[in-house]
């Protein structure tokens, strides 16, 4: 198991358009150990999603993976997506919390589209195409975004909502907000 380090906002690759990983490296022992590096370090740094630029690598590559304590109806398996392509079904969004692994410790309200059609890849060069919804769709637009230089600051509509996690928890989060409100990516 080995950890990488997270890049922070400000690190021009989080602000890069990621390449797709070449057809004929997936399988390579250097990319298949990259996506099992990345997600040991998203379980590490306790994320729900991790994408290859987080990591300093500017490649179209993510992980998802949501185990919440005390909800396993909100459990997400593990996925890999390589070179996705991701599609909003229907028009309107919803407005929930997030917080991402590269700008830690702060909580903001992001709009996005309650389900998605996800395209790619899987880590054994397969491919893939199904609709997520809710939740997993969440993560997929955060994380997709992440591949496209776009961090979640950039999604909200105004920055009022923005908190760091301790004032949050305090002020902030509803009676009623689900424990992925908590989780980064
Ligand atoms: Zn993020």
């Amino acid at each position: 198991m080995a950890l990488l380090p997270i890049v922070r906002l400000g690190d021009p690759v989080l602000r890069t358009g990621a390449q797709p990983v070449p057809d004929d490296e997936l399988s390579s022992r250097k990319v298949q150990r990259l996506i099992d590096d990345m997600v040991d370090t998203m379980r590490a740094a306790d994320g729900v999603g991790l994408a290859a630029p987080q990591v300093g690598v500017s490649w179209q590559l993510f992980v998802y993976e949501a185990v919440v304590e005390g909800a396993p109806e909100l459990t997400i398996p593990l996925t890999v997506v390589v070179n996705p392509m991701v599609e909003p079904e229907g028009h309107e969004t919803v407005d929930d919390w997030e917080g991402c692994l590269s700008i830690p410790d702060l909580r903001g309200l992001v709009p996005r589209y309650p389900a998605v059609r996800l395209r790619a890849l899987g880590r054994d060069g397969r491919p893939f195409d199904r609709v997520v919804e809710g939740f997993e769709a969440r993560i997929v637009q955060h994380e997709f975004d992440h591949l496209n230089g776009v961090v979640f600051l950039d999604r909200m509509r105004d920055l009022h909502s923005l908190a760091f996690y301790e004032e949050w928890e305090r002020y902030l989060r509803e009676e009623d907000a689900g424990p992925t409100a908590a989780k980064a990516e």
